[in-house]
């Protein structure tokens, strides 16, 4: 006799976690912030630790209050997760079930696909246009009478490509309004776009959109596992239904309180891994490879074939990157000695372009 497994579970993929890297290496494989955790929020966490013998607020009443205040919703739109990802997670048990189906553009965020499987239900993946981008007219077609979700991931992971703020009002005006839209926008604080797609804009023009944050990549607590949807009241309260019970712990709940508190330092360093992500577009595309603008915190390059052949060279350079095998390596911006690595690393290396 074997152990059941759930029919289905087969479909599931492992999800790959970017490569640890070796010490002294840059760590460039998981788009994480570069930089330390602030003394503030440091200082927070610390205080809270003789408390751990308690479970958090599951309400989680002081955090929500403060990102309601600074989007201008209400607190009981907001609901609160161990990571976006487990966010993004609940919306699809919200909403979805076995045979239900999920849109999302792909190659897009690499947990989609688990966790629409993960639901039961199906996956519906819609390939980037010839601009790595969303194709969102395919979208709007790939849409059946049992999608219940769309995944819209602006700026875009792995490649680092955006929506156009128009086209995404348009669509997301043509979707039905039982169909649930989720702009997914764990980048948005590195899009320096000139018109910006506002999925905040959106959730207060539209009854059926609902933005995902994180506090893993801008606010630099990717070890913490704390992010949240602003959605729909009714929407909000079915994620709280749906999600595991403390999974949000009370030092992740401090620390984002913090972090929301620091924001004019963050934004500091916003902007330095913004200007570092120019300095390794310009650096990758000078060295002959086919990097493509990016609006996030990490350049994608669709090296295709060349892909094993880039990733070696920025292993032996002390770098680790992400790679989709024959498909392109994603490489997160770093610090300006990151950078550096990676630009040495690929030095006169490559004389011609293959895209
Ligand atoms: C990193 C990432 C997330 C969220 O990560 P968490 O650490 O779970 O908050 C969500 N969406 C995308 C597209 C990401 O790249």
């Amino acid at each position: 006799m074997t152990i059941n497994t759930r029919p289905g579970l087969d479909l599931v993929p492992a999800y790959r976690q970017g490569k640890a890297a070796s010490p002294g290496a840059s760590k460039l494989s998981s788009n994480e912030s570069p930089h330390q955790p602030l003394d503030s929020v440091v200082t927070a966490v610390t205080e809270r630790l003789t408390t751990i013998h308690r479970y958090p607020d599951i309400g989680a009443a002081q955090l929500r209050d403060a990102i309601a205040g600074k989007y201008a919703v209400n607190a009981d739109n907001i609901a609160l997760g161990a990571g976006s990802v487990e966010v993004a997670s609940q919306l699809i048990h919200a909403v979805a079930g076995p045979g239900d189906e999920v849109v999302f553009a792909w190659r897009s965020f690499e947990a989609y696909p688990s966790l629409v499987r993960i639901a039961g239900a199906v996956p519906v993946e819609v390939p980037l246009n010839q601009d790595a981008a969303h194709d969102l007219p395919a979208m709007l077609e790939a849409i059946t009478e049992r999608t219940k979700l769309i995944f819209i991931c602006n700026p875009n992971n792995p490649t680092g490509t955006v929506v156009d703020a128009q086209q995404l009002d348009d669509f997301v005006n043509a979707v039905p309004r039982d169909v649930l839209v989720v702009i997914d926008e764990a980048y948005v604080h590195f899009d320096r776009s000139a018109v910006r797609a506002d999925g905040l804009a959106l959730f207060a023009k539209y009854p059926h959109v609902a933005v995902l944050h994180t506090f893993s990549k801008a606010y630099g607590l990717a070890g913490l596992r704390i992010g949240y949807a602003i959605a729909p009241t009714e929407v909000a309260q079915n994620l709280n239904k749906v999600a595991i019970p403390f999974s949000v712990t009370d030092l992740a709940q401090v620390a984002a309180l913090a972090s929301l508190r620091a924001e004019v330092e963050l934004a500091a360093r916003i902007s330095e891994v913004v200007q570092q992500r120019e300095r390794l577009l310009q650096g990758l595309l000078a060295a002959g490879y086919p990097a493509i603008a990016s609006q996030a915190n990490f350049v994608w390059v669709p090296a295709g074939e060349a892909s094993a052949e880039l990733e070696a060279l920025l292993d032996a350079g002390g770098v680790v990157a992400r790679t989709f095998a024959g498909e392109g390596v994603r490489i997160s911006s770093g610090t300006s000695q990151d950078v550096d690595r990676v630009l040495k690393a690929v030095a006169g290396q490559r004389s011609e372009v293959t895209a």
